[in-house]
């Protein structure tokens, strides 16, 4: 499904970044460098799934056998439709690696997988090819699953033939599930890269496209709850969840896009302002909270050297992992150093990798040097929330 749509993570940030993960799930593993996910919403599906083709479409299709034997068709099927799930987020990425944008982890759901791109495409042609590559791949399957079922009914073999069969058909239905213009899906990032290429706005084209996803998500949850009032409960929930899912990427695809354009060009130095309150490296915390937390508002100070390094942001949290006994003999310089090196930027960074670096962090502000290490300057989320406000507003 959706290849490269979700959160806005870590671009060109200090290595590291990216590893805080807000989507929950179990850990597979890596290849090719991509770190793997599944979605905890994965298991229910495939519950669900497996149980329907054990208890109704096996026997319906294929009756007389045992029902240990319907359950293993149901789970083989079901695991064999997980890789092709996997083959298909791995034709998306193994693209969009090869144009140069990394895709540092994909957390797979039951019927598409969402990648974590470290940025969008800087073209609409590459934007095409990504987005081609995975229904290709489904394309691929399909055909492979329906020759494997036509061997097995050849060698006599109904239940693996009827198993292939499946999988031949499901994989066709993801391709043409995907081929639905809107996005996040496949279709929608295509229908985005052409119209992309037309218009050469890729704000607009997102805008266009994800309405088509929106729309078409609630058209999805709609059909869930009919279903389920109709007492295809199983059905019914997988279309609902599916539906909520998208819903949320479409809306925030927008967002993003927007942001992005918004912040193309402005750098962390053009936002940030000038820390009109340093604490000295070497001074102990007991006057640190004397002198700065408790006779100014803020809670948080950046800590610089003699020389006006950065040593880091002493945070009021920051305070409680000290014990107060400890206060006079632990230096403001030696707490901060400790703390989080992520939290600064260089002044030329782009504005739009710092909003990345403050919401995975979930922090509040960024230290902001120059190339000496020298504290230039603050830049506070609310600073940058504010700039993308303003302009929202004077644009719409
Ligand atoms: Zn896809």
């Amino acid at each position: 499904m959706n290849p490269d749509d979700k959160p806005p993570l870590p671009g060109d940030p200090p290595s590291g970044q990216g590893e805080e993960r807000s989507r929950p799930g179990v850990f597979l593993g890596t290849l090719r460098g991509i770190r793997f996910y599944l979605d905890y919403s994965w298991f229910f599906i495939a519950a669900l799934v497996i149980y329907s083709l054990a208890t109704y479409f096996f026997p319906h299709e294929l009756p007389g056998r045992d029902a240990a034997v319907y359950i293993a068709m149901g789970t083989v099927a079901t695991l064999l439709f997980f890789l092709s799930i996997l083959l298909h987020e791995m034709g998306h990425s193994v693209v969009s690696q090869r144009n140069g944008i990394p895709v540092p982890s994909i957390t797979l759901l039951f019927i598409g997988g969402i990648a974590e791109i470290s940025r969008e495409p800087d073209d609409p042609r590459t934007e095409l090819k990504i987005a081609v590559a995975g229904p290709l791949v489904s394309i691929f399957l399909s055909a492979l699953y329906a020759l494997i079922a036509w061997g097995c009914s050849l060698a006599s073999f109904p239940e693996g033939g009827l198993v292939f069969q499946w999988l031949a058909s499901v994989n066709l239905f993801l391709v043409i599930f995907n081929a639905i213009p809107g996005y996040p899906l496949d279709g929608g990032r295509i229908l985005r890269a052409l119209l992309w290429m037309r218009s050469g706005g890729f704000r607009q084209a997102t805008f266009i496209t994800s309405r088509i996803g929106v729309f078409f998500s609630w058209a999805l949850i709609a059909l869930g709850i009919f279903a389920i009032m109709g007492g295809e409960w199983g059905q019914g929930l997988v279309f609902l969840v599916i539906g909520v899912f998208l819903k949320s990427a479409a809306e925030s695809g927008y967002t993003q896009a927007l942001s992005k354009e918004i912040l193309d060009g402005v750098r962390a130095c053009d936002l940030m302002t000038q820390p009109a309150i340093c604490i000295p490296a070497d001074l102990p915390l007991n006057l640190a909270v004397d002198d700065y937390f408790l006779t100014n508002h803020h809670v948080a100070y950046p800590v610089v050297s003699d020389e006006g390094h950065f040593r880091g942001l002493l945070r009021l949290e920051h305070l409680k992992s000290v014990p107060r006994e400890k206060w006079p003999y632990t230096t403001a310089g030696a707490v901060a150093e400790a703390q989080d090196s992520r939290l600064v930027i260089p002044a030329t960074s782009s504005a739009e990798n710092a909003l990345r670096i403050l919401l995975v962090a979930g922090q509040g502000r960024l230290g902001v040097v120059d190339e000496a290490g020298q504290l230039v300057g603050i830049l506070t989320r609310h600073d940058l929330l504010h700039y993308l406000q303003i302009h929202t507003e004077l644009e719409t």
